[in-house]
């Protein structure tokens, strides 16, 4: 039997001519009336951070068209969509067309509430994001998790074209992961799909426990050791030294010994990680993202680290890094209108 859709709120939206019937399904927002909807032949991305915001346009065949990005209104909800209406509005005045919107979050919309969870920009937290963006833009807007866009990006035409099951991950400030499958977000019914970064990290060794807490109120998550900032802690819990990960990352790349012991137990957890990862999805390819990513020695070192962790001792999974590096999230939200 098919489940019964349980229907939030119903409202309707006047704006000129046009009437809009706007429903929340399931934590799920739809525009009932498609009178609102535009032409789809440009598609618009934005990826909402915690410091900048960023759209850009999309012809349909993923050329880009414009670009623009503003500083996010840290801790104002209000202003955040605002600012998002602008970006949007600001791109299809400059190309003189109208397109679908996708956005990309730090965090999820809850089916169950309705509303943002799990954001660490947490001035998102319990808010109606995806209805605000409808009403403030006056058509449907998709909204998805930004690692997932990383994934749906590359699966599209990036690094991971025509690849059926994608494991999107960013090694960035904290650590993301998403899965794209066929080219669409799988995110499942708690909206958690790849969210890797809040599992413990795997065989941790007694040096390990109980591992540092992470703001999700546990501690020893993946998150606190394989992210940027964890790599900076590692670093001054073993040496005593404060450097930043780009510090530290310039000085295993001449070979300093601290760094290359920290850069050490940065790639055995990385693919600690990734082993689980394996074992349960066996994506068709593993790509990378974030500013962590862009360590060329990661795609060296790492087939060679995992087979001793993946089930069965082999490992035949690429890993590749994002092909459209820091853009990947925002082009994703893009494609969270793939053809149909
Ligand atoms: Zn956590």
């Amino acid at each position: 039997m098919r489940p019964r859709l349980r229907v939030l709120c119903t409202e309707h939206l006047f704006t000129g001519n046009l009437k809009l019937q706007i429903q929340s399904v399931r934590g799920r927002v739809c525009v009932v009336d498609k009178s609102g909807m535009t032409n789809s032949e440009m598609r618009i991305g934005v990826d909402l951070g915690g410091t900048k915001i960023e759209a850009l346009a999309l012809d349909k065949a993923g050329r880009e068209l414009v670009r623009h990005r503003v500083d996010t209104p840290r801790d104002d909800y209000d202003a955040t969509i605002a600012a998002i209406a602008g970006l949007v509005r600001h791109l299809e005045q400059e190309t003189g067309q109208t397109g679908t919107v996708g956005a990309g979050i730090p965090g999820c919309i809850s089916r169950v509430t309705g509303l943002v969870k799990n954001a660490n920009s947490v001035w998102l937290n319990g808010k109606p994001l995806d209805r605000d963006l409808c009403v403030a833009l006056e058509r449907e807007v998709r909204v998805a998790n930004d690692a997932n866009c990383l994934a749906i990006s590359e699966a599209t035409d990036g690094a991971a074209a025509g690849k059926r099951v994608v494991f999107g991950v960013i090694l960035g400030t904290g650590c993301g992961g998403g899965v794209a499958i066929n080219g669409h977000v799988h995110d499942g019914p708690n909206g958690v799909g790849g969210e890797w970064g809040h599992n413990p990290l795997p065989w941790a060794r007694p040096e390990e426990l109980p591992g540092p807490e992470c703001y999700c109120g546990r501690r020893g998550c993946l998150e606190k050791w394989i992210s940027g900032t964890g790599v900076a802690w590692d670093h001054r819990q073993m040496t005593g030294r404060e450097q930043t990960t780009r510090e530290i990352m310039m000085a295993y790349e001449v070979g300093d010994s601290d760094a290359v012991a920290t850069v050490d137990r940065f790639e055995d957890r990385l693919a600690r990680g990734l082993a689980h990862v394996i074992n349960m999805l066996d994506p068709d390819v593993l790509v990378f993202g974030g500013g962590l990513s862009k360590a060329e020695y990661l795609y060296r070192n790492l087939p060679g680290r995992l087979p001793q962790y993946v089930f069965g001792g082999e490992m035949a999974t690429p890993i590749l890094p994002a092909r459209y590096g820091d853009s990947s999230g925002v082009r994703g939200a893009a494609w969270l209108w793939p053809d149909e």
